[in-house]
């Protein structure tokens, strides 16, 4: 149930960060061995398109196994990366890790499936990070309308130009882009209108009121009245309840991904889910 995976969560989360002596400085150090050791691992979830309950695309999420301490999560070393600069290398296995995924997916049949990677502000406005894209879609033979790209508010419209000229060069190439957590920023869709975006995934922390608060579901449903207009997909993030589910469904929301369907999981894992192409009645 949700809750259970809830209290997981809670488990990967505490170990790492917060014992008192281990200093930014040591996290570098042990992430830089993680990346010469590859103790990276790509987990995955599902999203679903409500229309049909069948699975749209999967969401790559990052595991760190960190020897001693188990899986350490994004949430905990992703700033650390981003401040040592570590990013541009770890963002750029993350790619390929995905790319080569995606492939292998697609030689497998599974032909139907998109990808969607997270991307930190400081790793896609690093210079060439366009260009590095282009090379690994080329290398590893994916089908660049197959991927999106998941970006934060702020991070797309802060260094504003800087945004337009990588997202606009990476659409044309077929790549969409996706806020995430819209909602939660301080933008709003006025502003991301004038960058080549193609939908928007609103932040669980309203899904997870819609059930009980007319002012959250009022705000859903105008995100995606709003976001219709400007023809824009919406996806709603960390669905956990049938409630939740049906309410997006009636107010037109067109993609959901949550603990309701599956938590991020490995590989293996979900790649049974994709190849006997469950549908989530
Ligand atoms: P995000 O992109 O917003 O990803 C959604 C997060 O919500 C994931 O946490 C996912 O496990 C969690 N989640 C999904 N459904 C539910 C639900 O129903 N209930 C609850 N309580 N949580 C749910 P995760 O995997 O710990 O990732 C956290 C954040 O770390 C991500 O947020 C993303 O911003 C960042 N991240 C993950 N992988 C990468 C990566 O490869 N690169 C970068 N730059 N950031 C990453
Ligand atoms: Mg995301
Ligand atoms: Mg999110
Ligand atoms: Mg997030």
């Amino acid at each position: 149930s949700a809750k259970e995976n809830g209290k997981n969560d809670f488990q990967i989360f505490m170990p790492f960060m917060l014992m008192k002596n281990f200093k930014k400085i040591e996290i570098e150090k042990s992430l830089k061995k993680a990346i010469e050791a590859d103790q990276f691992e790509l987990y995955y979830q599902p999203v679903i398109n409500l229309r049909n309950m069948e699975i749209h695309s999967v969401e790559a999420l990052l595991r760190w196994h960190l020897p001693g301490k188990g899986i350490i999560s994004p949430l905990e070393f992703i700033p650390v990366a981003e401040e040592s600069g570590l990013i541009v290398r770890i963002g750029e296995m993350v790619i390929e890790k995905a790319f080569s995924d995606l492939k292998e997916w697609e030689n497998k049949g599974i032909d139907y499936l998109h990808i969607a990677i997270n991307l930190s502000t400081r790793q896609f406005k690093t210079k060439f990070f366009e260009k590095m894209v282009q090379k690994q879609i080329e290398r590893y033979g994916v089908n660049p309308q197959k991927i999106s790209f998941e970006i934060t508010e702020t991070g797309a419209v802060e260094n504003f130009d800087v945004s337009l000229k990588i997202l606009s060069f990476l659409c044309q190439l077929g790549i969409k882009f996706l806020i995430d957590d819209f909602g939660t920023g301080y933008s709003s869709l006025i502003y991301l209108r004038r960058l080549p975006i193609g939908g928007v995934k609103i932040d669980r922390s309203f899904i997870s009121e819609i059930e009980l608060s007319k002012e959250s579901r009022a705000i859903v449903e105008g995100i995606i009245l709003m976001a219709h207009k400007l023809d824009l997909k919406v996806i709603a993030e960390g669905v956990e309840t049938k409630r939740e589910l049906e309410i997006l469904k009636e107010i037109g929301c067109d993609f959901a991904q949550g603990y309701l369907f599956s938590k991020p999981v490995p590989k293996t894992e979900i790649e049974k889910l994709l190849i006997e192409r469950k549908i989530f009645v």
